[in-house]
């Protein structure tokens, strides 16, 4: 492509309403350009790079099998109302009337519609498990568009659907369509850690968020050094009860009874709110205790084990774990009642547990003390396990930390909220009726571009990652008016673009102006001919590269590839 004939209105400063760096970039680099708030014009360059990241999750669906189709944007009310949704959804979703004054949207998302169109044509468990995607333009009336593709009303997603007969076939689509989302953003140089995370209005279970660390990121996401946990922190909610005043812990001094088996009961017995009790844990060992740890309190190593427990009201039993942990020969244990004494731990652990210090913000006291095991929801450890690669040990009490970042993708099991509502029965193996079983799988197409500008940032433009660059190549002639130069670049654009997307800057621009704008499109690899053109001689830079290297036109094949 002949940079003279390109269409890139390149700008020397950003808007003044642009915050993020990758707003500025696609702006200045003529990448978009805002129609009205949070809708876009994607401009050849912007649009290279989106049609570069289709053809990879093009490539991805095809390679897990799974189709692709289109719906339409326009939908009926009746479908939203079918499912519930319609009042639901809320202020985000555009609404209109045709002239028949029937109501209609612009489609948010798709579950209704798959559901209508592909989950009620399933009719036997023969025909799943199957699923289906798009790539399509999405509306949503966000309240605060902003900070460019991040935030858009008018937005690219690709979004998959599943079916299945059963819950196992659902797990394995989960488990593909995980796997291939991983590629996609790794194709895409893009880094992301899948969290825990909400299902929001969409409903549903494992709810997997897939996180790109940014600095402008609106998210925050809680890791752990060894990455064997990771969510985001809306699912921490429980961190705020740390607004509290801190108060002291209480010590037991009544004997629990076998009564003592709910929480509610517990917190009756010890005379305390049931909402005010943390966690309890039973701890046995020789002299048979159990700890009940109640909110608020802030210096938690101070706590105490609590009361001795009446033997006869400890179902005693042969576990070899906690042997191991207590190193008691004696020791075994049948928690009182698995709802509440649900954690068993030696003596010294106690401290360490507690000492795990959430908060990167040691100031902030809401952060401090919480605790991976108490604040954070112990019940998503099943999920917690889908979200991370590795078997987390739901003990491995180890330090959070937090880092803002971006939602590029969702992905969560539906289950049959909408086959149940909206009536999509398929005949099983014995010939029963039974709701087929959905997934949903979404990626912010757009919005992982700008998280790819985010985290390839340079220092007066972007470093594109390969896959998606929208040219690979960008060759830049110093003097047009050079005809050595001239046949130069003309042999070198004719030969490189049999292998690359070659940009060619035959511009009569003066080199500060290609170079800038060269900083703007971020090809990995820049290719300037200028004057040792007659040697044969050109100097190829990577827009990381400090400097730029002189190379033999001969060996340039060693520094594209
Ligand atoms: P957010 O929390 O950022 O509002 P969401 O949870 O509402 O996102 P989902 O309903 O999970 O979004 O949609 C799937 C994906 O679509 C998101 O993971 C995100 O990458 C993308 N997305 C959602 N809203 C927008 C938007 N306004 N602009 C660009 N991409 C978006
Ligand atoms: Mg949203
Ligand atoms: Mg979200
Ligand atoms: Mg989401």
């Amino acid at each position: 492509m002949r940079q003279s004939k390109f269409f890139m209105p390149t700008l020397k400063e950003a808007p003044a309403d642009a915050v993020a760096e990758s707003h500025k970039i696609m702006i200045r680099g003529g990448y978009i350009r805002q129609v009205t708030a949070g809708v876009y014009a994607y401009l050849p360059l912007g649009y290279r790079v989106l049609r570069k990241a289709e053809a990879i999750i093009e490539e991805e669906m095809e390679n897990i099998n799974v189709p692709e189709m289109i719906m339409p944007h326009l939908l009926p009310a009746t479908l939203w109302q079918e499912s519930g949704r319609y009042k639901k959804y809320g202020a985000e979703m555009f609404k209109l009337q045709d002239r028949h004054g029937r109501e209609s949207l612009l489609g948010p998302t798709h579950e209704e519609t798959f559901t209508e169109i592909v989950a009620k044509n399933l009719k036997s468990y023969k025909q799943m498990p199957l699923a289906l995607y798009q790539i399509q333009t999405k509306f949503r009336d966000e309240n605060r568009p902003r900070f460019g593709l991040l935030r858009g009303r008018e937005f690219v997603m690709l979004d998959g659907y599943s079916f299945a007969a059963t819950r196992e076939q659902l797990d394995e689509q989960f488990d593909d369509q995980k796997s291939a989302y991983k590629k996609i953003f790794k194709r895409a140089g893009v880094t992301v850690h899948p969290v825990i995370a909400d299902s929001g209005t969409m409903g549903g279970k494992n709810s997997t968020e897939f996180q790109a660390p940014a600095a402008i990121g609106e998210d925050t996401i809680a890791t752990n050094e060894k990455g064997t946990y990771a969510a985001n922190l809306e699912m921490a909610k429980s961190v705020d009860t740390f607004k509290q005043e801190p108060e002291e812990v209480k010590e037991l001094t009544k004997v629990a009874t076998p009564d003592c088996d709910t929480i509610e009961k517990l917190a009756e017995f010890l005379n305390v709110p049931a909402t005010r009790i943390v966690k309890s844990i039973l701890y046995i060992a020789d002299d048979q205790k159990v700890l009940v740890l109640i909110r608020g309190d802030k210096q938690i190593n101070e706590v105490k084990l609590g009361h001795i427990l009446d033997a006869d009201d400890v179902h005693v039993a042969e576990s070899s774990e906690l042997k191991e942990i207590t190193g008691s020969e004696k020791g075994g244990v049948g928690p009182i009642n698995a709802d509440w004494a649900d954690k068993i731990i030696a003596d010294e652990t106690v401290k360490d547990l507690y000492n795990v210090v959430v908060g990167a913000n040691e100031t902030d006291y809401q952060y401090q003390n919480a605790n991976l095991d108490r604040d954070f929801k112990v019940d998503e450890f099943a999920d917690l396990r889908t979200a991370n690669e590795g078997e987390p040990d739901p003990v491995d009490h180890l330090p959070l930390k937090f880092t803002t970042s971006i939602e590029v993708g969702h992905i969560f099991k539906l289950g049959t909220y909408y086959t149940d509502t909206m009536g999509a029965d398929f005949l099983d193996q014995n010939g029963k009726a039974k709701p087929v079983i959905m997934g949903s799988y979404g990626i912010g197409v757009t919005r992982m571009l700008s998280a790819a500008v985010e985290q390839h940032l340079t220092e007066n433009g972007v470093a594109w990652p390969k896959e998606i660059a929208p040219f690979t190549v960008h060759l830049i002639q110093m003097k047009m008016k050079d005809e050595t130069q001239t046949e130069l670049a003309e042999k070198l654009e004719k030969e490189l673009s049999a292998k690359y997307d070659v940009l060619y800057d035959d511009r009569n621009e003066r080199p500060g102006v290609k170079f800038n704008d060269a900083d703007l499109v971020g090809a990995p690899i820049r290719i300037t001919i200028g004057r040792k053109a007659k040697d044969g001689i050109v100097e190829v830079k990577r827009p990381t590269d400090e400097k730029a290297t002189e190379v033999s036109v001969d060996e340039l094949d060693n520094f594209v590839n």
